[in-house]
């Protein structure tokens, strides 16, 4: 909640909402009197949202979901392969993905100012100022120790697997970025440049191949087409069952 939304007036006609399933879709109505369009709104892990006003009927707006259906079936299926990493508390035997592994925390108490998570033989090690030992991390610091774990690994890690990918296809990027992005696992630029997002040390070495190999065709073809497809699968065997650890894993 921010400032704005404290001060923001409230709707003078209170929004009624109802939940239909219909077809293999879990459908959420908003009726409101003023409305006059009909709108859909797409959250992760949500209805569909249907906005419109009191009079639509059920039927109407039945007839608009299946006029839509390849969008809703697209969008669905993309906000359902987005990266959340569920996030944790990060206390003593939470386990966290690394390279497709779970790893148990061992918490320890550090004389430094701030959180470390490192990795040890056989499990994380959580590097903890006395201070923080007993309390709940708040999510922002859980949020901070794993982008700072994530990044650091994959900037050691996602480099050396970059180039041994680049010489076996021959597709080399002009620039490699590593970030940590809600969004995306990866991205190319039409300026040559990969990014991929530090979240993907996750998954196993055989996951972040296809990612990596998803966007190194994408220099030679800036778009999902037939040919993109044949040569990223000419590259990488198992593109749909990398989709599916994610989906399955991390989302
Ligand atoms: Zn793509």
């Amino acid at each position: 909640m921010s400032l704005f939304d404290f001060f923001r007036p409230r709707p003078s006609d209170s929004a009624k909402s109802e939940l239909w399933q219909f077809k293999h879709w879990q459908v959420q109505v908003i009726r409101s009197q003023r409305r006059k369009t009909l709108s859909l709104e797409l959250k992760p892990d949500h209805p569909i949202i249907v906005r419109t006003n009191k009079s639509t009927r059920r039927k109407e707006i039945e007839k608009i979901l299946l006029q839509k259906q390849s969008w809703l079936e697209k969008n669905l299926d993309k906000l359902s392969r987005l990266p959340k990493l569920k996030p944790p508390k990060l206390r003593s035997d939470d386990k966290i993905y690394f390279l497709g592994k779970k790893w148990p925390i061992r918490r320890s108490v550090t004389t430094l100012k701030s959180a470390f998570l490192v990795l040890a033989e056989d499990h994380l090690k959580l590097l903890l100022p006395a201070e923080m030992m007993k309390e709940d991390l708040s999510p922002t610091m859980v949020h901070q120790i794993l982008r700072q774990f994530y990044l650091r690994e994959g900037k050691k890690y996602l480099p050396v697997m970059l180039n041994t990918v680049a010489e076996r296809t021959q597709l080399a990027p002009q620039r490699l970025r590593i970030g940590y992005m809600n969004s995306r696992w990866g991205s190319c630029s039409s300026k040559r440049a990969i990014s991929l997002n530090a979240k993907i040390m996750a998954a196993p070495s055989w996951v972040i191949e296809s990612v990596i190999v998803h966007e190194l065709c994408h220099l030679k073809h800036m778009n999902h087409s037939k040919e993109y497809w044949k040569l990223a699968n000419a590259h990488f065997a198992k593109h749909d069952e990398a989709d599916r650890w994610l989906h399955e894993h991390l989302s």
